[in-house]
């Protein structure tokens, strides 16, 4: 070997060499282990406190005794019953393993360095990780400031503003992650009726379940008026099934064509499909997950209230809460082992992400933001 300096880097895309991986929650072993602790809460990534379907725990058992052979690499079952429910054929489907894995190959398919993609302020922050990684140009769209719609929600207008020739997505965050904030169907819709033909909309419905506000819209039902709209649903959040990792994509075929080229074959492994599949089959314990959530979030409103803390209302199954000084709280947090999100890497430094828990979680979460800030 001659030459002893690292170049790797240097040998990377542009777009790898300037990329900043995802930072995931901290897990509760993790904390458990640096702290000595055995009781640690995490109310950091959006999970589901109350854990899948018994039906989605029992499935994926079940095929464990054919794990020596490959899934099915189409997801066929899967991918048809998820046509069926949105009422659209097979061939609308591509199977994600999460759904960012489908954000990632969309941005795949679209973007090049020679290229653009818009989103908002405070978007979740895999969009900027796949614009970057597809070594595209990344327009980010101031997000409203209370004057015209909710503070820190998307706003089109700006979006909108930065749509020109180069542009081939637009990623739409609904509700968005880690603002909660939400867009209503007839503006929405304006915005997407209101885009060039060259324009492919990302519309991440990751918390559709969950949201009960008026006019909020299921996209889904848009597709056959928008070829050029791609909606994406998971497992991960109200079917409690993120350590399986299933999401996918909704839109026309010719586009699902087009993502299913760069998709692995077995990007969705055996026990997800499964279990995915008889998740669906529960929509009782869905409603109940949904419910619990209501009255968790209720919980949390109230206790934030009562610690005279401001919150950004939202529409998921998280809450942004502005307890000032946020790096700071979430250590003293972890302290206490109580595990939220820091969101100063999204630009609110002042802001902790909360998910909503069990109503003990939610206890225990609240008992220690009032000793870390007192
Ligand atoms: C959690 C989340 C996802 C989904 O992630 P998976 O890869 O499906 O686990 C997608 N979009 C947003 C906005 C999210 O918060």
């Amino acid at each position: 070997m001659s030459a002893t300096i690292n170049h790797f880097l240097n040998l990377a895309t542009p777009g790898i060499q300037a990329l900043q991986p995802y930072l995931p929650g901290k897990p509760v072993a993790e904390l458990e282990r640096e702290y000595g602790i055995t009781d640690a809460v995490k109310l950091a990534s959006n999970e589901n406190p109350f854990g899948p379907s018994p039906l989605a725990l029992a499935a994926a058992r079940e095929v464990l005794e054919d794990l020596s052979r490959y899934p099915e690499g189409s997801g066929w079952l899967l991918a048809g019953r998820l046509a069926g429910l949105h009422a659209l054929e097979r061939d609308s489907v591509t199977l994600g393993n999460g759904s960012n894995d489908v954000l990632d190959i969309i941005a795949r398919v679209f973007l090049t360095p020679a290229h653009e993609a818009v989103f908002s302020q405070y978007a979740f922050a895999v969009y900027p990780i796949a614009v970057q990684a597809a070594g595209a140009k990344a327009r980010i769209a101031p997000a409203h400031d209370g004057s015209k719609g909710p503070a820190y929600g998307h706003d089109l207008d700006a979006m909108y503003a930065l749509v020109g020739p180069d542009t081939r997505l637009v990623f739409i965050a609904n509700p968005n992650n880690p603002t909660g904030t939400w867009l209503e169907s007839n503006a929405l819709e304006a915005f997407i009726s209101s885009l060039p033909a060259h324009v492919m909309v990302v519309l991440d419905e990751a918390y559709f379940e969950y949201v009960d506000k008026p006019g909020y819209p299921d996209a889904s039902a848009w597709l056959q008026r928008f070829p050029n709209l791609i909606v994406t649903r998971t497992f991960s959040k109200a079917y409690g099934l993120a350590g399986l990792r299933v999401g996918y994509a909704l839109s026309h075929p010719d586009v699902a064509d087009l993502l299913n080229r760069v998709r692995q074959p077995f990007n969705v492994n055996m026990v997800a499909q499964a279990a995915a599949l008889a998740a669906l089959d529960d929509s009782e314990y869905l409603q109940h997950v949904v419910q619990r959530n209501r009255e968790g979030m209720q919980q949390l409103l109230a206790g934030f209230g009562g610690l005279g803390l401001q919150y950004i209302e939202s529409a998921g199954n998280f809450v942004a809460v502005e307890t000032g000084r946020g790096l700071q709280r979430y250590e003293a947090l972890l302290q206490r082992g109580v595990i939220v999100r820091p969101i100063a890497n999204y630009g609110m430094p002042d802001h902790l992400r909360v998910t909503v828990g069990r109503a003990d979680e939610n206890a225990r979460l609240l008992a220690a933001l009032e000793q870390v800030l007192t």
